[in-house]
């Protein structure tokens, strides 16, 4: 069957498999037959060859980790024939660790957890792929052309657990929220925060394409003036840039118990003269919070997907600026200009 793989560590080895072999029976229960794969940087930085792993014994990896496909057959009963299904990209370590123990793989301790089309376990971008189905999320049946996007809004669904839990140490009544970056982790981001009945405020450098009018069709304001000329001090921040000058600044920003969730991967290395001290008063005075939160666990995926079928679908739709066909693979991952997500479709 067809597969997009790499071999780890080698740059721009990506290629279309005519011959990949159909997955074994314990790689899991449930057969899935590929709709389509979501893309995004990570997979642009494993064909870099800055990143990635194959399966134990296997030379090559099958990329994709933002999933959607239907089954095919399920022996176990708990799902359909043609229901419509994501797979969990993360699964537990071996140990496995306190947290990985309880389903939190999210929260990993040790890093020896593995990820689907990453870290250890053959990707999505395959034609038949197979999961347990603990690790299958069902999509209602009209979410077939977006649902790829459950794996990032599984995401920024356990972001906006984890500042829920946090905000929940005192009394808490956020009323505003900042999100940087009008990418799909931003959109769905502010998404989420809309769904919230918050008052939503994306920040972006792109003053044309398609940002400005997805962040306003959400009912949220759109800025692209920077950050000192927004006039407010948010209670809640989602970093969704990772980059440095701009998570310094929004650390700043925040209101008194303000919570700043940093989900933006930054590559370091650059240097920023910084005062430090005067950041360290600010949190303080303020009982800022500022945290990282990366992956989800099952629970997010669920939360994700009744999110996903809460949202308008035109909108969600307006979110895949490109659909590519497999066979033109390589086009799907080679950046276009006003790209949000680009998806590579099997079906
Ligand atoms: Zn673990």
């Amino acid at each position: 069957m067809r597969a997009v793989t790499i071999t780890p560590g080698v740059p721009n080895s990506l290629r279309l498999a005519d011959d990949y072999p159909e997955p074994p029976i314990d790689e899991g229960a449930v057969l899935v037959e590929a709709i389509s794969v979501g893309i995004c940087g990570t997979d642009r930085e494993i064909i870099d060859g800055h990143y990635g792993e194959a399966p134990a014994g296997a030379s090559e990896l099958v990329l994709g980790h933002e999933s959607l496909g239907r089954v095919l057959e399920d022996p176990t009963g708990s799902l359909r024939p043609g229901d419509l299904v994501a797979g969990v990209v993360r699964h537990p370590d071996p140990m496995p660790c306190p947290n990985c123990a309880v389903g939190e793989w999210d929260m990993c301790r040790n890093g020896q957890y593995t990820e689907h089309g990453i870290k250890g376990l053959a990707g999505f971008a395959r034609q038949r792929w197979r999961v347990d189905p603990e690790f299958a999320v069902r999509l209602e049946p009209a979410l077939a052309d977006v649902g790829t996007l459950l794996e990032p809004t599984s995401v920024v669904a356990k972001a906006w657990e984890h500042i829920e839990r946090i905000g929940s140490r005192s009394v808490w009544l956020p009323e505003t929220v900042l999100v940087t970056g009008a990418g799909p982790i931003g959109l769905l981001a502010a998404l989420l925060a809309c769904q919230r009945g918050l008052t939503v405020h994306v920040l972006d450098l792109a003053t044309t394409g398609p940002k400005p009018d997805l962040v306003r069709a959400l009912g949220a304001q759109y800025h692209s003036t920077g950050i000192a000329a927004l006039g407010f001090a948010p209670d809640v921040v989602l970093e969704c840039t990772g980059a440095p000058s701009l998570v310094l600044d929004v650390m700043c920003q925040a209101a008194p118990n303000g919570i700043v969730c940093l989900t933006g991967v930054s590559t370091g290395g650059r240097l920023i003269d910084f005062d430090a001290g005067a950041l360290n008063r600010d949190l303080v005075l303020e009982n800022n919070v500022v945290f990282g939160s990366v992956n989800a666990n099952r629970r997010h995926w669920d939360i994700a997907a009744s999110a996903l079928a809460r949202a308008d679908r035109e909108w969600l739709t307006s979110l895949i600026s490109r659909r590519v066909p497999v066979e033109a693979y390589t086009e799907a991952y080679t950046p276009a200009p006003d790209d949000i997500k680009t998806v590579l479709d099997f079906a």
